[in-house]
């Protein structure tokens, strides 16, 4: 039937009543599934998934999925089905204790509760990346899932230790955003279960559950018949499908099996009022919530019904200028909205919710234009056309998404294939008459909350529910005034550019780059791939950003890339530009930034002519526009605003500015500095910083027809002018500071603290002294989580990160950081500091130095085969003035590292003589 519709629409037959009457056979029309997933399920009704891919090769993903989620709770088990999650990682029948994390750090896995494994309202997911051409790791991993499936051991004692850590986890999750969703999901899902079903559970039962109720839980819910396998990846599919039934067939649902309900949101029919307080809050937020049940997608009409409102979300977003002022969203239970959200400066409100009901009455009583819909469309379908083009380069992890979501939801996955062919068949037919009647119905006036939000401080700035109303009302009594879709037809540049000459080619050929210099200085290096069919990323990159303006034009400098890129270019401005290059797949975006400036961005084969002229317009041809920089301020300040009290950005603030030395460069971010942006002089500064071609090196990255580029080039780079000025940054002395500085900050209630130390010195900037570094951040992670998390069951996330800097200065910087409670804040810090003399005496475990390398092995191996991965490391490599050829020793000197090796290195560098210390404290402690 799918043909027969496409067929004769490819004829275009007096298309509008044979359209119809086929419109009414696609309601009922099953959506077919993806060819190429393997579906089944198995006599005890566990369900499989199997898909081969290819990308990236030798690697599999697995998902095990369980409809056993937070929603399933009785009041007296809130928290459990997290509690599991958990203990799935503290051993089960095949893997006993630590051996499971153990076993797999060892082959490069990173592993642990929430990093390989989420729970929410209604499913529990586990997640397995695995090397593939390794049979006994691959059998082992079939075997962990079919543990995770039945047989964790949930053993009293790990019980009690796991108990802390998720306590941790509570409180590592406390602040504005858990009290919001507390408040905020029993209102909006009107009061259904979801309300009270946070999947953190309560403090209560936390601390009292027993390992008895957990296996309870466990027993009535992790069953065959709720569970389901995904495995895609580079596998043999017959092979997976048999082993998957040897080893699943025999997992056993209960005699008694309780009813596994499924809950959803009802809708009221009424309008609802909510007040939100809280002490973080800074501004005033309005949001109108236009709730509806949201269908589940299972025919084409289900997919016409989604693809109609994808494209009016775009023709809203576009008509904001891409500002989340109204989009659609998704809620619990199964209920959408039509949301509608402003946050102001407290006495500002009525004006901007007026603002910005006046634009959405407009897009209802007057409707969209037919360009609109037409661009929106074109735009739609080039990205289904590149998700085509890429199908076959499509990662594993993204693929399982979609079979994820038909296990739990029920929504068909047909494909990328699919959606494509589905999509090319049912765009040319949307009209604009229903997008218009659409957009109608999302502003209905039934089912709508009204959620207000403010500090105690500015409560009374909050408007009630007959004054939203009236100010709604309002809107309506004023004249409307045309939208005006203006889009004119002029060449992107005002001057045909006088193309340059290539005047050297080098070839590095163990990286297969070809290193390109034009006449004017420029540096292009071209790294050719087949990674993706068609992609080309790129990044341009020159010394000296901010760092080469004194303090006074610093807001202005910092900004200028922003704000003179809001401006467009050539002959257009940012909005004809954006219309001028639908259905292209052009990004160019420019940067200054402290210590560098540059471009970067991506395009297609096809369109990379059309992006190095938007290259050149940007470098040559900059444009002003008072109205952008004015929205840009304006929205920074409203963000701002909106951030306002929270008690870890202020201590963020702080951290900032003690780490950058109190530069006057790394005060926090206020009105005032958004204020001394002066758009005159971001102009200027904007010019000089892209005026010296010579500066530069750019790297592409992608599949480059070599030959083809070169002209291009030529043309729109080699044209641009130089002034051999061979400028470098500047050192200002923003450094962690020597010695050793304490600092604490004591803000709000909350009964959690947060701790940052950094180490940092002078560094004999090395290959192999990189890699050592390195090798003590990471190896310190792992023992501290070991330590902090595991052990003491004191926190619940602790890190260690390592930043080298070659330029201005060889530095480095160690920070350590973590949340815990106020009264345990002085003996996690001894333990960190304990564990870094460790360091620095004996060196890393053999064990945990073993799982650095498998870590970077791993990464190596993916990297190799992804251009995202090559073009960050090449531009750090030109950053760095290192060998570009370095990624090929890498593995040697990798192999290279010992546990003294690393042992030497902490003990030369790191001292805590030079350490800062940064405290955030609740203000009144109960110590
Ligand atoms: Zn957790």
């Amino acid at each position: 039937m799918l043909f027969k519709y496409r067929f004769l629409s490819f004829f275009g037959l007096v298309a509008l009543c044979i359209s119809l009457a086929c419109k009414t056979q696609l309601d009922t029309q099953p959506l077919l599934a993806d060819p190429e997933l393997r579906m089944g399920k198995l006599p005890n009704g566990f369900t499989y998934y199997i898909r081969k891919n290819k990308t990236p090769e030798k690697r599999v993903t697995m998902y095990l999925a369980s409809k056993a989620g937070s929603i399933l709770e009785t009041d007296q088990q809130r928290g459990i089905a997290h509690f599991i999650e958990h203990m799935s990682f503290n051993g089960t029948r095949h893997f006993p204790k630590k051996e499971l994390s153990n076993y797999l750090e060892k082959s490069g896995v990173r592993f642990g509760a929430d990093i390989n494994a989420s729970t929410g309202f209604d499913e529990t997911v586990y997640q397995l990346p695995l090397p593939s051409d390794q049979p006994l790791l691959l059998a082992n991993g079939l075997q962990i899932m079919r543990d995770w499936a039945q047989d964790a051991n949930l053993q009293a004692e790990d019980v009690e230790r796991e108990r802390h850590v998720i306590l941790e986890e509570k409180r590592y999750r406390q602040g504005m955003s858990q009290r919001y969703q507390e408040q905020s999901i029993p209102f909006y899902t009107n009061k259904s279960r979801y309300g009270t079903r946070l999947p953190i559970g309560t403090e209560e039962v936390l601390r009292k559950v027993t390992p008895e109720e957990i296996r309870q839980f466990y027993k009535d819910w992790y069953r065959p018949n709720l569970q389901a396998l995904l495995v895609v990846g580079d596998i043999d599919v017959d092979q997976m499908e048999k082993e998957i039934k040897a080893k699943f067939s025999d997992l056993r649902n209960p005699d008694k099996e309780k009813e596994r309900t499924v809950y959803r949101s009802e809708l009221s029919g009424k309008n609802q009022y909510m007040q939100f307080i809280d002490p973080d809050l800074g501004g005033v937020s309005v949001e109108i919530l236009l709730k509806e049940q949201a269908p589940m997608i299972t025919t084409t009409a289900d997919y016409r019904a989604s693809l109609l409102k994808n494209l009016l979300g775009q023709m809203i977003s576009s008509r904001f200028r891409g500002l989340p002022l109204a989009s659609f969203i998704t809620l619990e239970g199964g209920l959408t909205a039509f949301s509608v959200n402003v946050t102001t400066k407290p006495a500002e409100t009525e004006h901007a919710l007026k603002s910005v009901w006046l634009e959405l009455r407009r897009m209802q009583e007057q409707g969209f234009t037919q360009g609109e819909l037409d661009r929106v469309k074109k735009a739609y379908q080039q990205k289904m056309a590149d998700a085509m083009k890429e199908k076959n380069k499509t990662a594993s992890e993204v693929l399982i998404k979609p079979y994820l979501q038909h296990f739990l939801k029920g929504n068909t996955a047909i494909g990328i294939a699919g959606e494509y062919q589905l999509s090319r068949e049912l765009i040319p037919d949307i009209s604009l008459d229903e997008i218009n009647k659409l957009m109608d119905v999302c502003l209905k006036s039934k089912d709508r909350d009204l959620i207000v939000k403010a500090s105690e401080h500015n409560k009374a700035f909050l408007p009630d529910e007959g004054t939203v109303q009236g100010w709604i009302e309002n809107v309506y009594a004023q004249n409307l005034t045309d939208f005006e879709d203006d889009l004119q037809d002029l060449s992107l540049l005002k001057k045909e550019p006088v193309p340059g000459k290539i005047s050297a080619v080098e070839e590095l050929k163990v990286a297969g780059i070809q290193k390109i210099t034009l006449s004017n200085g420029m540096t292009v290096l071209l790294k050719k791939t087949d990674f993706q069919n068609d992609q080309i990323l790129f990044k341009g990159l020159a010394s000296g950003g901010a760092s080469l303006y004194p303090d006074a034009d610093y807001e202005s400098a910092i900004n200028a890339a922003s704000v003179i890129g809001a401006a467009g270019a050539g002959n257009y401005n940012a909005l004809q530009l954006g219309k001028f290059m639908v259905g292209k797949k052009v990004q160019v975006n420019p940067f200054i930034l402290d210590q560098y400036h540059g471009f970067d961005g991506n395009t297609t084969t096809e369109d990379l002519p059309v992006m190095l002229e938007l290259l050149h317009a940007c470098f040559a041809e900059p444009r002003k526009d008072q109205e952008a920089y004015t929205i840009l301020v304006e929205r920074s300040k409203e963000e701002l605003a909106s951030l306002g009290n929270d008690r870890s950005r202020t201590f963020m603030d702080t951290a900032n500015l003690v780490l950058g030395n109190n530069h006057v460069r790394k005060r926090p971010q206020t009105a005032e500095r958004l204020n001394a942006i002066r758009l005159d002089r971001a102009f200027e500064i904007y010019k000089e910083r892209f005026s010296d071609a010579s500066a530069f090196t750019f790297l592409f990255v992608g599949n480059l027809d070599v030959e083809r580029v070169k002209p291009l080039l030529e043309k729109y780079l080699g044209s641009l002018p130089s002034r051999h000025l061979h400028e470098t940054v500047r050192d200002l002395g923003i450094n962690v500071p020597p010695g050793r500085i304490s600092k604490t900050v004591c803000k709000g209630t909350e009964q959690k603290s947060s701790v940052i130390l950094a180490y940092s010195g002078a560094l004999d900037y090395n290959f192999e002294n990189t890699i050592k570094m390195n090798a003590i951040a990471d190896v310190l992670k792992i023992s501290l989580t070991d330590l902090l998390r595991d052990k003491e069951g004191a926190t619940y996330v602790a890190n260690a990160q390592m930043t080298l800097s070659k330029y201005p200065k060889n530095r480095f910087v160690l920070s350590v950081t973590f949340d815990c409670a106020p009264q345990n804040v002085d003996k996690l810090v001894a333990l960190v500091q304990e564990e870094v003399d460790k360091m620095k005496q004996s060196g890393p475990s053999v064990e945990n130095l073993q799982k650095f390398k498998a870590a970077r092995k791993v990464g190596l191996e993916t990297g190799a085969k992804n251009n995202e991965f090559w073009l960050g490391y090449l531009v750090s490599q030109v950053m760095n003035k290192e060998p570009l050829t370095q990624f090929y020793d890498y593995d040697a000197a990798l192999n290279g590292i010992t546990v003294k090796s690393v042992q030497a290195a902490a003990a030369k560098y790191i001292s805590d003589k030079n350490l800062v210390k940064l405290i955030l404290m609740p203000e009144k402690t109960k110590h």
